[in-house]
C-alpha cells in the first residue's frame, strides 16, 4: 500500500496507521472477547421521577481489553456493527442481562424492568424474535421485565420491522425508541409502530436550562408523548435543576449521572436494598 518510487505515493501517514492498527487490533479482540469473557455488563438505574425510585436499568455493555485496557462501546460497537460481531455480542449481552435480572428478582429485590441496546444490523437479522423468546425462555425472566431500546434507523418504514415489533408486542415486551429526535427520520413511523415508550436524547436534555431551543424540544417531545399514549424518559439528567423541571413538565422518568453512573450489578442490589431498608 505504501509505495515511495519516483511519484512518492504515501497513501497512510504514521498517524493514519495506528488508527488502522488499533482498529484491526480491536477486530481480532472483539472476536475472541466473547470466549475469553472480557466483556461485562454494567447497569445504570431509571428513575420514576414522582416518588424517586428506580424502576428499571438500563444494560450497557463494557470491555476490557487485555493490552488496550477499557474500551468505550462508542468505539466497538460500531465496528461490530460493520463486521456483523454485533449480533453474537448482542446475543450475549441480552442473555446476560435477562440473568442478571432475574438473579435480583429472586434474591428477592423489587423487581425491576431491564433495558437492553438492539443495534439495526442485529433486530434485522432472520429469526431475531426467537433470539428474544429463547433468552428469556432460557433464563426464566418474564417478558414484561424485558425492555428493548430500538434506534430510529431500525424503524425506517419496513414492513419487515413492523413485522417483527408486532411479534415481540405479542410476546409482551417493552418497546422503546432510542435518542429520540436524532435520527433524522419522519414522526409517522409513531403512528404505525407498536412502541411504548421515547427516550429523550441527551443531547436536548444536556443545556436545557441554558438553550431555549433545547428546552422547547424536551416541553414538545414529553408532550408529544402523553398525546400518543407513551411513556417518556429523559437520558443524560445531571443536574437537580434539571430533574425539577422534568418534574414540573411530567416526565416519566430520568436517568443520568445524576442518580447514578452506569454501575457494575453488585451495586444495583445494593441500590435497591437500600430503597426496600
Ligand atoms: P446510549 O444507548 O445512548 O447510552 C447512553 C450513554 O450515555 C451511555 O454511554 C451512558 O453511560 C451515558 N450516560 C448516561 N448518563 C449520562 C449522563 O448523565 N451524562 C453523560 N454525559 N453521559 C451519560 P456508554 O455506556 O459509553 O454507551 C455508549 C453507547 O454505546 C450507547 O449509547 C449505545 O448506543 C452503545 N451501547 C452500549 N452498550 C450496548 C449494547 O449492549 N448493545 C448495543 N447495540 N449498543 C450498546
Ligand atoms: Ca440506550
Ligand atoms: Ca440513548
Ligand atoms: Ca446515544
Amino acid at each position: 500500500v505504501k509505495e515511495q518510487g519516483k511519484n512518492n505515493f504515501q497513501f497512510y501517514t504514521p498517524e493514519m496507521n495506528e488508527v488502522v492498527s488499533r482498529r484491526m487490533n480491536l477486530e481480532i479482540g472483539l472476536r475472541k472477547g466473547i470466549q475469553k469473557n472480557e466483556f461485562t455488563v454494567h447497569y445504570q438505574p431509571q428513575v420514576d421521577i414522582p416518588t424517586g425510585t428506580v424502576v428499571g436499568v438500563e444494560a450497557l455493555i463494557r470491555w476490557q481489553h487485555p493490552k488496550l485496557g477499557l474500551i468505550s462501546p462508542a468505539e466497538f460497537i460500531p465496528l461490530a456493527e460493520e463486521t456483523g460481531l454485533i449480533i453474537p455480542i448482542g446475543e450475549w449481552v441480552l442473555r446476560e442481562a435477562c440473568r442478571q435480572n432475574k438473579a435480583w428478582q429472586d434474591a428477592g429485590l423489587p423487581p425491576l424492568r431491564i433495558a437492553v441496546n438492539i443495534s439495526s444490523r442485529q433486530f434485522q437479522q432472520s429469526g431475531f424474535a426467537e433470539v428474544v423468546s429463547r433468552a428469556l425462555k432460557e433464563t426464566g425472566l418474564e417478558s414484561k421485565y424485558l425492555e428493548l431500546e430500538l434506534t430510529e434507523s431500525i424503524v425506517q418504514n419496513s414492513a419487515h420491522a413492523i413485522s417483527i415489533m408486532h411479534e415481540l408486542k405479542g410476546m409482551g415486551i417493552f418497546l422503546s425508541i432510542d435518542d429520540f429526535g436524532t435520527g433524522y427520520s419522519s414522526l409517522s413511523y409513531l403512528k404505525l409502530f407498536p412502541i411504548d415508550s421515547l427516550k429523550i436524547d441527551q443531547s436536548f436534555t444536556r443545556n436545557l436550562l441554558q438553550d431555549s431551543k433545547d428546552e422547547a424540544l424536551v416541553h414538545t417531545i414529553i408532550n408529544m408523548a402523553h398525546n400518543l399514549g407513551l411513556k417518556v424518559i429523559a437520558e443524560g439528567v445531571e443536574t437537580g435543576e434539571q430533574l425539577q423541571y422534568l418534574l414540573l413538565r411530567h416526565c416519566h422518568e430520568a436517568q443520568g449521572y445524576f442518580f447514578s453512573k452506569p454501575v457494575p450489578p453488585a451495586r444495583i442490589s445494593e441500590l435497591l436494598g437500600e430503597q426496600i431498608a
